[in-house]
């Protein structure tokens, strides 16, 4: 569902992205390792078309996204779900205002009924049934992850996005959301995209990890392999986030 060939991405004097290649299978989910500044929240922004590549392919869903116009980019970001690393809420409008309002920017003349039993889908999804008129601000961290997610879930997407969902968390809430990101992809029959932090969250939630270092991938394959291997940068990051 997304192919990458040798996505290059500057600011500037600043090479963040030098030749990147990533290919994600339908119904499969892979995390992006590396450290803070590396770039990847610069990739899964161009993946989502919110960045220009400087050169590269980068094709999502079958359409290459710098082939696209403005209106082609919007219809093809209807399928694809962003959770960003802060969970982006609208923090004056109630947990039914924060779903109902993207669904009935995008899918015009939906009754409210409809909208209601997408709102009730969504958030039975992320286990937020009972809060749907609180604030996002009386919401607990990890419950403003799940509403971010509900959010996303909202225009039923085909691929999902996640920057760092468990960043923040405290461990128990960070298996949840790792729970709920499987959980996810088996109702959903997304595939996903997740950057994070969390070794125990790329093993448990991932068919196979990336590892970004200095611009590229320097090694992508099921945990175990990565974790196992001999080159001398990616030891080092393991060795210290064990
Ligand atoms: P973290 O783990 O801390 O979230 P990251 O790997 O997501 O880090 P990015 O946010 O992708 O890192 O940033 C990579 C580099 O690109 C950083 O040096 C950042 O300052 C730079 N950068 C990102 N976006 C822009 C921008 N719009 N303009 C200029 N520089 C940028
Ligand atoms: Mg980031």
């Amino acid at each position: 569902v997304i192919t990458i060939n040798g996505l290059c991405k500057s600011f500037g004097e600043l090479e963040v992205l030098k030749g990147i290649d990533l290919t994600i299978y339908r119904g499969e989910n892979v995390a992006v390792l590396g450290k803070s500044g590396s770039g990847k929240s610069v990739l899964i922004k161009i993946i989502a078309g919110l960045l220009k590549p400087d050169k590269g392919k980068v094709t999502v869903l079958g359409k290459q996204i710098d082939k696209l116009n403005g209106k082609e980019l919007d219809n093809l970001r209807l399928h694809i779900g962003f959770s960003f690393q802060s969970s982006a809420l609208y923090d004056s409008m109630s947990v039914y205002q924060n779903l109902a309002f993207p669904l009935t920017m995008n899918v015009k003349n939906l009754t409210r009924k409809e909208v209601d039993n997408a709102v009730e889908e969504a958030l039975e999804a992320v286990g937020l049934e009972d809060k749907i008129h609180e604030l996002p601000a009386d919401l607990s961290g990890g419950q403003r992850k799940r509403l971010g997610i509900a959010r996303t879930l909202i225009l039923k997407p085909e691929i999902m996005l996640y920057d760092e969902p468990t960043s923040g968390l405290d461990p128990i809430t960070c298996t949840e959301i790792n729970t709920l990101m499987i959980e996810v992809q088996e109702r959903y029959k997304t595939s996903s995209l997740i950057i994070t932090h969390d070794l125990t969250c790329a093993k448990n939630t991932c068919d196979r990890i990336a590892m970004l270092i200095d611009g590229t991938f320097l090694k992508i394959g099921v945990f175990d392999e990565v974790l196992n291997t001999n080159e001398e940068q990616i030891k080092k990051f393991f060795a210290y986030n064990f």
